[in-house]
């Protein structure tokens, strides 16, 4: 039986989604403010270690994993082969401390970069590295690899990463950071879980700036494509951010940004365009095909967050199937 997902989405999965939403950003957020009160981090690390001391006896061969189910993960596949593997619930999605002196943040593993980016943005200071994706989660990020339009000038997600706290097959609590442990510090990134369950990040920050002054510029080949996307990520300076979206074989369009201070926003270009009302962000991107080169100004956790509504294209198949 084929399911009208269009039918169902708006009166009941979106309400559902925003509530579940709703609950967890607010969860982090009392979480930060009230982070002296409850369970420490200690004793939530206490926890992981708990059950990794109990897999040793109770384990039967099987190996361990996250307990996280697939539904969570933005990976579409379902991850079956969880199914027979010694489940470590990881309960720690807490941010642990802003530091703004230091310009560094630690946070718990299964903390959503969506969530935390939108605590530190109210603290004036954001990510140099923000991914797409609001509930793409930090140790997801750091296991699996993450990636952003300003990773031209920055590297990886893990590149952005200066301390690991992990506890390993044996129960301990390790740090690894380029001077504790340098090796297992460069082992972790795209290690899958398979070094030990990660149980904090520690992050360099960057002034957050509230605008990018973006500008799209169209191309109709491929090779015009290469060569505007080649130049401006590589040969020429004062980008912040390069993207391109390709729309057909031949056309695409390519968007640099700049981040800028309010007093260099030309205001009448200026485009929420985080807004529940506002296009999809690929298919308002589109439209520059015909409209020719154009520069806006967005407010840069707009920016962060311009591909969540449509998952990239993803949602736009889901739904409508076209
Ligand atoms: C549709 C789609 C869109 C994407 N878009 C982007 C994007 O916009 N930007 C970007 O940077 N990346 C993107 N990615 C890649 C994405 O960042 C990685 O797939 C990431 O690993 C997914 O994170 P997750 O939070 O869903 O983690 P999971 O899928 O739950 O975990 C990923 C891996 O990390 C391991 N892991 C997670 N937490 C821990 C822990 N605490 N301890 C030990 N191991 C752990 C898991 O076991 C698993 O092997 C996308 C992927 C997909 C499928």
């Amino acid at each position: 039986m084929e399911i009208d997902w269009a039918k169902w989405v708006c009166p009941i999965l979106l309400p559902i989604s925003f509530i579940w939403d709703q609950i967890q950003y607010w969860s982090i957020i009392i979480g930060y403010y009230a982070r002296f009160w409850g369970k420490s981090h200690e004793e939530r690390v206490k926890s992981v270690q708990d059950q990794v001391i109990r897999w040793r006896t109770e384990g039967n061969g099987r190996k361990m994993c996250t307990a996280r189910p697939s539904w969570m993960s933005v990976s579409q596949q379902v991850l079956g082969y969880k199914d027979k593997m010694y489940k470590v619930r990881i309960d720690l999605r807490n941010v642990l401390e802003i530091d703004t002196k230091k310009m560094v943040v630690h946070v718990e593993p299964m903390c959503t970069i969506g969530f935390l980016n939108r605590l530190l943005v109210q603290n004036g200071v954001t990510l140099p590295i923000v991914p797409e994706l609001d509930f793409l989660t930090i140790g997801g990020l750091v296991m699996g690899g993450g990636i952003e339009s300003t990773s031209h000038i920055h590297g990886l997600f893990q590149h952005i990463c200066l301390e690991y706290e992990l506890v390993t097959a044996n129960g301990e609590v390790t740090i690894a950071n380029l001077k504790e442990n340098a090796d297992l510090y460069h082992s972790v990134p795209f290690s899958y879980g398979t070094l030990g369950f990660l149980t904090r990040v520690t992050l360099k920050l960057t002034p957050y700036i509230p605008y990018l002054k973006l500008t799209y510029r169209p191309t109709y080949t491929v090779e015009d494509a290469t060569e505007v996307l080649d130049r401006e990520a590589n040969r020429k300076s004062g980008n912040d951010s390069v993207e391109g979206i390709m729309f057909t074989e031949n056309t695409a369009v390519i968007m640099t940004g700049e981040f800028v201070t309010e007093d260099k926003v030309e205001k009448d270009k200026i485009n929420r365009m985080g807004l529940w009302y506002k296009p999809w962000f690929y298919r308002y991107v589109k439209t520059f095909l015909d409209k020719g080169e154009t520069v806006e100004y967005v407010p840069t956790l707009h920016f962060h967050q311009r591909h969540n509504k449509p998952a990239f294209w993803l949602t736009h198949y889901w739904l409508l199937r076209s």
